[in-house]
């Protein structure tokens, strides 16, 4: 008889150990979910050169094989596992979703699989080769300026990015899909506030002093995470929730709607600009 709960493991963070060094015997893929839109482009295509490749390097969001293959991939906490056996292993199928969902399986020539969820606009998946496919960092820059490099996200380089981008919003030219970073939107959304900048001002309103106000804070922040004096929560391979939910990813959510300001006491509120909710302080940022 089979499991109805497989005995599985939750990884987030630590899979390297597990799977680094095995082959990929098959690499399948099938519907989660029934969407409206297609978000992860896949194909039979695209997982066959994967197929009898040993893994040379892996973590939580990445495998690369010995050909030079790279399958990166961004998920939601807990829809990445690793079964020790051919368990079993459902696939729910809704109807309901608006974007369309995609189960990947990795088989490895120990018996082992990994399978990973992907649903939702949030999370995503690139398939494309890597050269060499040992080199430390296989990622190319997906953005325009790199935060954590300080020789890239200069002030210069800042406010040329910004002259190139005066007609959208300064949180659009930040963060979202054309964005500059890859900063999260309810951290930027943070930054702003500190800066005392409404969500939706035009670039090209801004003042000298506020874009490098918006830059210090930035800068400041980046800092801060790389030094560890702030940290984010994440999942460990246990599925224990670890680190602090730091108030520059919860503050300017949905969660503290109509809540008050930690400045002013003024109730927190939302505009809609670039697909999604932008939360603020109507009298901390005034438009
Ligand atoms: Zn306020």
């Amino acid at each position: 008889m089979m499991p109805a709960i497989p005995n599985s493991l939750f990884i987030t963070k630590q899979m390297k150990e597990y799977i680094e060094g095995k082959v990929i015997i098959d690499f399948t893929f099938s519907d989660l979910d029934k969407g409206k839109y297609n978000v992860f482009n896949i194909s039979e295509e695209k997982t066959a050169p994967f197929k009898g490749r040993k893994i040379v390097k892996a973590d939580s969001n990445f495998i690369i094989t010995e050909n030079g293959w790279l399958c990166e991939f961004g998920y939601s906490d807990g829809t990445l596992r690793y079964f020790e056996s051919n368990e079993y292993c459902d696939i729910n199928h809704t109807n309901s979703a608006i974007s369309g969902g995609v189960a990947l399986q990795f088989v490895l020539n120990d018996g082992s699989r990994l399978r990973l969820d992907l649903s939702g606009w949030s999370n995503r998946l690139d398939i494309r080769t890597v050269d060499p496919p040992d080199i430390a960092y296989p990622f190319r820059n997906k953005f325009p300026l790199e935060v954590n490099d300080k020789n890239d996200f200069t002030f210069e380089n800042y406010k040329r990015w910004l002259s190139d981008h005066g007609k959208t919003t300064i949180l659009e030219a930040m963060v979202l899909a054309k964005g500059a970073t890859d900063i999260r939107t309810s951290m930027m959304n943070y930054i702003l506030w500190q800066s005392k900048i409404h969500p939706k001002r035009k670039v090209n309103t801004l003042t000298d002093d506020e874009i490098r106000t918006i830059y210090d804070n930035t800068v400041t922040l980046v800092d801060e995470y790389i030094t560890e004096n702030r940290s984010c929560f994440y999942t460990d391979i246990f599925g224990i929730r670890k680190g602090e939910d730091d108030e520059t990813l919860t503050l300017f959510t949905s969660r503290n709607l109509n809540k008050p300001c930690p400045k002013c006491g003024t109730s927190l509120e939302y505009v809609s600009g670039g697909g999604t909710k932008l939360y603020f302080c109507p009298t901390c940022q005034p438009k």
